[in-house]
């Protein structure tokens, strides 16, 4: 019975719904339940989630002070426009630039938004210190910033932008973590440099130190402003309540989302003082930006985030993943090419044949994500527990010696 209440809703998926994902795997879940790092499907099936609704669910699903603090805030008020103040927004604004290097906030609904007001913040700022032609952004190579036409095209990755031509101009590319690459980019018109600290849909590659403090240099040199998208790896994923803490490296605009909300929308984009000045009422907006019942979620994501020894705890945990991942490359020498990451995304480039370990995984109870066709990676909840990890790792394990081993 279950089977076809399924097959309609998977048809009816089909029907009503364009196709945009790609749900290839046989037997993808129908999500139907989820309490911290498990997730159940609509048979009662159970999977430990290291997918995290991709470096979303901060605390896993249904963590309760994110449920109770939305649910009191919406049973208040769910929306007002920005024609008035609310105290949600204030409060996270607030704790974002008291535990932050950036000083001001603008909020909106996505990474991608995040990612265009920081475009937009930097051209405005720039044009007005700088001079009308200050308007190119150099990026990285494998970067992601977005699917909107300005964002795909700071994404260093073709595929993204393929058929979607004429691209908005001003955007040109560096190498990840090759300096000079970068600074043979600066031109008259260059404005600002973007990274992301630790690339993720890229394939999950930490920036080295000396490449982001190389950055920082680069732009001070020649005037130009340094962004940081942490859309991914902010909000303590990398056992930091922000990446850039890793480096000793401070940014001029940083952009947030994912994890920001504990799974409810929302995305920040934070700078300094003066960068702000760059925007004048009027100049950019959004009607959802900084609703108060996201903002309450975010605010409680915060406060789970600054518990007393929380990241510390997520960055020996996340030290513990990776050391296990080492050993499994050590087991499956040929398979494994490399193991990356920091913290809580964590990846693992195999030689081939990563779909077959995720569909394996998923067969066996332990969603992960596939970039590409070869690096595995895992994003589970910031909390997840030790036993979670080591559940986690003897399904891969089993996993990876059906496909390599021919089991
Ligand atoms: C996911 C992601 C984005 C885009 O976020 P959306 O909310 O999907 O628009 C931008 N930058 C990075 C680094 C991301 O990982």
């Amino acid at each position: 019975m279950f089977q076809e209440e399924e097959k309609t809703l998977q048809e009816e998926e089909k029907k009503y719904i364009i196709n945009t994902y790609n749900r290839s795997l046989e037997n993808t879940p129908l999500a139907v339940r989820g309490k911290g790092t498990f997730l159940w499907d609509e048979s009662g099936k159970e999977y430990l989630d290291f997918v995290g609704g991709l470096a979303v669910n901060a605390f896993g699903h249904a963590y309760p002070p994110v449920v109770s603090a939305a649910r009191e805030q919406m049973e208040r008020i769910i929306h007002t426009s920005n024609l008035y103040y609310t105290a949600p927004q204030v409060r996270l604004a607030k704790s974002l630039v008291e535990n932050s290097a950036l000083d001001k906030t603008f909020f909106c609904n996505s990474g991608a938004e995040a990612n265009e007001a920081a475009i937009k913040l930097a051209r405005k700022y720039s044009k007005l210190r700088a001079g009308e032609n200050k308007y190119e952004i150099i990026t990285a190579q494998k970067s992601f910033h977005g699917r909107t036409l300005a964002t795909l095209t700071a994404t260093g990755q073709e595929k993204f932008q393929k058929g979607f031509e004429p691209l908005p101009p001003g955007f040109c590319y560096g190498i990840f973590n090759d300096l000079q690459s970068f600074e043979s980019q600066v031109n008259e018109f260059t404005c600002a440099v973007m990274v992301e600290p630790v690339q993720g849909e890229g394939g999950v590659y930490p920036a080295e130190k000396d490449f982001l403090r190389g950055l920082r240099r680069l732009c001070d040199d020649n005037n130009l402003l340094l962004i940081f998208d942490e859309v991914q790896c902010g909000m303590g994923r990398t056992g930091k309540l922000f990446a850039y803490e890793h480096y000793g490296v401070e940014p001029d605009i940083m952009t947030l989302a994912k994890a920001l909300g504990g799974g409810f929308p929302i995305g920040a984009m934070l700078c300094r003082e003066e960068v702000a000045s760059g925007f004048a009422p009027g100049d950019h907006a959004s009607t959802f930006g900084g609703n108060p019942v996201a903002c309450a979620a975010a605010f409680a994501v915060m406060e789970g985030l600054l518990q007393e020894g929380f990241l510390d705890d997520v960055a020996s945990r996340g030290a513990y993943f990776l050391e296990k991942l080492e050993l499994l490359k050590e087991r499956f020498p040929d398979a494994v090419h490399q193991i990356r990451g920091k913290g809580m995304i964590l990846g693992m480039e195999l030689r081939s044949l990563g779909r077959e370990v995720q569909q394996r995984c998923q067969e066996k109870g332990l969603l992960i994500n596939c970039i590409g066709e070869k690096i595995l990676r895992f994003l589970p909840p910031l909390n997840v527990r030790k036993e979670e990890i080591d559940s986690a790792l003897d399904i891969l394990q089993d996993a990876m010696t059906e496909v390599f081993n021919g089991e």
